[in-house]
């Protein structure tokens, strides 16, 4: 998936530099542009000639060489992907603070590309808050982390802090090409995680449901270069990226709202939130005391919004909207009716009698049904497999 990427590769000074030399020979080997921007202190590990032989053009070290001035803006629009490795304390330092006083640094800001940084430093450094934060901070902006290996570092001393292998780094940006492009420019709507129904100002009806499976499911089709708008309820999941918004909602009313708002923009609506199905007619302002008139013992209920079914009365015919069900007995037929009710066009049936499925597992098995009424099944896997690969069907 290589072949034919334009790769920035960002060096800078640390002992691991060296490294490189066998990276800058496998990306071109597997067919990548390489242009190699180095920091002042990068090419006294390892020399520019090197780099340039191996990689078949001049590399930069210098945004002002003295006779040119290296345009780092062309730069980092030119590119498919920039990877900085090995990444310095330093750099990280001057990556997430903005201080571009370097061609490294000052590409990184101009870079439209996804950016990808494998770090390497000695033990102390590596533990420190200050890259701890630096890095948590670059993550939070969507740049993606190559993480360290652990063994034996150039100071003698053990730990994490070595830079990735060339090998790893090649696979990764391999992975990423293979699965980045194919939703670029679609709007997906995600539900996820249940609902609270509050009874008074401290206890709710809720269920057992942790969002995991549909966050996956937000979190594949953002990997792939689609919009994701994920209306998620009450989780204690927290995910990032670049790609991804998160409106953290409560109860099914303030889900419903908005979904209504964010579907009429979405090209997918996956509804994999596990929504309550009632909530009380009446909300006490006040706890409710166990004695003294109000009680639970008669507890009067109404039905909330089915948000699935309002959409599936909205979609148009340029959208696709993805239910799922969650069926103890008589699955395939009830799956089947809900698809019709509701209007899906894909239903995905969660079993609970299947080992490794459904609530508060880190596995799932599915199968989905779609409206010429075939069946596919994705068996047992990690929900980010199950995600990854339902995603891919509804992309076919
Ligand atoms: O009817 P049932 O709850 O089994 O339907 C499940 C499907 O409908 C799921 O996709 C779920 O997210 C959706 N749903 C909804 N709003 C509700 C109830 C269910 O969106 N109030």
């Amino acid at each position: 998936m290589i072949a034919g990427k334009k790769i920035l590769l960002g060096i800078c000074g640390s002992i691991a530099a060296y490294k490189m030399a066998y990276l800058v020979r496998g990306l071109i080997k597997a067919g990548a542009e390489v242009q190699v921007l180095m920091t002042p202190a990068a090419t006294g590990f390892i020399t520019p000639l090197t780099l340039s032989t191996l990689s078949k053009r001049p590399v930069y070290h210098d945004v002002n060489d003295g006779e040119n001035w290296n345009n780092h803006v062309e730069l980092g629009l030119w590119a498919d992907a920039y990877l900085i490795a090995p990444a310095t304390a330093t750099t990280l330092g001057k990556l997430a603070h903005g201080i571009a006083d370097n061609m490294v640094v000052a590409t990184y800001l101009s870079a439209r590309c996804p950016v990808f940084f494998a770090p390497a430093m000695d033990l102390d450094m590596w533990i420190h808050p200050t890259t701890t934060e630096n890095i948590a901070r670059l993550q939070r902006f969507g740049n993606r982390l190559i993480p360290v290996g652990t063994g034996e570092l150039a100071s003698g001393l053990s730990g994490p802090g070595r830079l990735a292998e060339p090998d790893d780094m090649l696979r990764t940006l391999d992975q990423f090409f293979q699965t980045e492009q194919t939703a670029a420019g679609k709007r997906i709507l995600v539900t996820a995680g249940p609902t609270y129904e509050a009874l008074d100002p401290v206890r709710f009806l809720g269920n057992r449901s942790t969002g995991t499976m549909g966050v996956e499911i937000a979190l594949a089709w953002a990997r792939r270069g689609a919009t994701v708008d994920l209306v998620l309820g009450p989780s204690a999941l927290r995910s990032e990226h670049p790609n991804l918004t998160i409106h953290r909602v409560e109860s099914a009313q303030q889900m419903y709202e908005r979904c209504v708002a964010v579907f009429p923009k979405a090209d997918y609506a996956i509804m994999a939130a596990a929504v309550a199905d009632y909530r009380p007619k009446n909300v006490a302002t006040e706890k409710i005391k166990k004695t003294g008139g109000q009680d639970f013992s008669n507890l009067e209920l109404e039905r909330t919004p089915d948000i699935a079914a309002t959409l599936g009365q909205q979609k148009r015919a340029d959208q696709t909207l993805v239910g799922f069900a969650l069926e103890t007995t008589n699955e395939q037929a009830n799956a089947r009716g809900k698809l019709e009710r509701k209007n899906f066009d894909y239903i995905v049936l969660n079993s609970l009698r299947d080992t490794g499925a459904g609530f508060g597992t880190g596995t799932n098995r599915v199968r989905v049904l779609d409206r010429a009424g075939t069946w596919t099944e994705i068996p047992l896997a990690a929900k980010r497999e199950v995600a990854k690969r339902l995603v891919e069907m509804l992309l076919v």
